[in-house]
């Protein structure tokens, strides 16, 4: 069930982002009020566009198909953190640029008065917004230093972030010069309300809607080392229309409460009447799943994802990593459901034997379909047929015998790294940009492709029009 991936574009999504960012400063420009100096005017501006893009990460969490239907998770994410990063920067400049004068003349002045300003009741909300958005990205560091639960942290970041946009839109509307206005308080106000609907239209209507809508665990086998496969049916029975290669949000008794919802691809096709997951082992929740009983009640919010096949594609070269197997898994039983006749090259990379999920299935798959597979381990015993080492431009270049390029999709999915050495090798191999894709499972770091890269650019260039319009509105006359 091919289909288009459907939701606002990119370029659309940029130039939002970028005019409600510095459509506080038009405001501020439109109340007439003289202007106070450039020090003091740049520090205004940058609160103003630090809590615009405060507002906006509400938006950019990813759990949105309108938003992200076309973009894609891994962007949106990709682009969820970078605007963390600048949003923090002007956020914490912004109280400084104030004392900026005073500092030139008197320092230590200067330095009364920062003192002065943390400390005055006045500026106590602007304080709390401050340190909460210094809190979200210490908070982020700790998750990674101190083994943080990841639930736990999820609940931090909402609650750090609902704080921040608060008691930073209550700073500028009663301390603001130009926010107290009527027209940009009732448009900050829309702007907070809409933001915190975001938070209860995921954790709390999808959450409800999720319970009275339960499935069930059917079956559950495992399908390699630390690897089980999981198929869940719907109690009411209704279809769940979805693009072979999504995923959805799965919430597993009894932890069905909001924020204990994990992502997972759907290694099933839309054509099957359960929904299967292929999930590896990694940390408290998946190492749980040998233990789930059959009938375990269950809730899917979904589907979302751009990890699908390109109806207009001529060929399909599909890369497989470890767990990334699931959603190259679901695309195949798509195409050997639908009796798909163009051709396919498929390469699956495991660590070792054991670890090689559905070689049977993918090998009848072979017969059928023009499908050819290479199943490539890492280590091996002298019992393997099949490839050993790692997935280079030698072996892709074997892989990908006989396919047009441009005209083949290339779908890769497995460890970041993986995909984007991966990625790279195909653009040298003269793949157009727009046929490789890959969706991270990981957002915790790793290696960033020249595709992730030109993304960054093009973040930058946003990043680039903001500065300028605060530039601008602190040098007006
Ligand atoms: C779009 C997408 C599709 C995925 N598809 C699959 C799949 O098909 N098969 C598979 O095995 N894995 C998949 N994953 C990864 C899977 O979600 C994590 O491995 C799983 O949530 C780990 O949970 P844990 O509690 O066992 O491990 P933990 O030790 O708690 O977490 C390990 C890492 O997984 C990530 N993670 C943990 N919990 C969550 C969460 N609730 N939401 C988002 N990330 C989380 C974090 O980066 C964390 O550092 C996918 C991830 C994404 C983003």
């Amino acid at each position: 069930m091919a289909g288009r991936n459907e939701g606002v574009p990119g370029w659309v999504l940029a130039v939002a982002f970028v005019v409600i960012a510095v459509a506080g400063l038009g405001f501020a420009v439109a109340t007439g009020i003289a202007p106070d100096g450039p020090w003091a005017e740049a520090a205004t501006g940058l609160g103003v566009v630090a809590l615009a893009m405060m507002a906006l990460q509400f938006f950019s969490s990813g759990r949105f198909p309108m938003l992200t239907g076309r973009i894609g998770i891994d962007r949106a994410i990709a682009f969820h953190s970078w605007a963390a990063r600048l949003l923090f920067a002007t956020a914490v400049l912004h109280p400084f640029l104030y004392m900026v004068p005073t500092f030139m003349i008197d320092p230590s002045l200067a330095y009364d008065r920062v003192v002065a300003m943390f400390l005055g009741e006045r500026t106590r909300t602007g304080l709390v917004a401050w340190l909460a958005i210094i809190a979200i990205p210490a908070l982020v560091l700790a998750r990674k230093w101190f083994a943080i639960p990841y639930e736990w942290w999820r609940a931090s970041h909402a609650v750090l972030a609902v704080v921040a946009l608060v008691a930073g839109v209550a700073h500028a509307l009663s301390l603001g010069t130009y926010a107290g206005e009527d027209l940009p308080a009732y448009v900050w106000l829309a702007l907070t309300v809409a933001a915190i609907l975001t938070l209860v239209v995921v954790h709390g209507w999808r959450h409800f809607a999720g319970l009275r809508d339960p499935w069930r665990l059917a079956w559950k086998k495992r399908v390699g080392w630390g690897l089980w496969e999981l198929a869940f049916s719907r109690d009411s029975g209704a279809p769940f229309p979805y693009r072979a290669g999504q995923f959805i949000w799965l919430r597993t008794a009894p932890r069905l409460a909001p924020l204990f919802d994990h992502p997972f691809s759907i290694a099933s096709t839309p054509r099957d009447p359960d929904l299967r997951l292929v999930v590896k082992e990694v940390g408290d929740y998946t190492r749980g799943i040998g233990a789930f009983p059959d009938g375990l009640a269950a809730a899917m919010d979904g589907p979302h994802g751009v990890f699908t096949a390109d109806p207009d594609a001529k060929a399909f070269l599909l890369l497989a990593g470890g767990a990334g197997i699931a959603p190259i898994l679901g695309i195949l039983r798509d195409f050997a459901r639908a009796g798909e006749t163009r051709p396919i090259r498929i390469v699956v990379c495991a660590g070792g034997p054991e670890r090689v999920v559905a070689r049977e299935e993918i090998e009848a798959m072979a017969e059928r379909l023009d499908l050819k597979a290479r199943f490539l381990v890492e280590e091996a015993g002298p019992d393997w047929e099949g490839e050993i080492g790692m997935l280079d431009d030698a072996l892709l270049a074997r892989s990908l015998e006989g396919l047009p390029v441009p005209g083949t999709q290339a779908l890769i999915c497995g460890p970041t790294a993986f995909m984007t050495s991966l990625a790279d090798i195909l653009l040298d191999r003269g793949f157009p940009a727009d046929d490789v894709h890959y969706e991270r499972f990981d957002y915790s770091g790793g290696p960033y492709s020249r595709i992730d890269r030109a993304e960054r650019m093009r973040f930058r260039l946003m990043g680039l029009v903001v500065g300028l319009a605060v530039l601008a509105f602190a040098l007006r006359g």
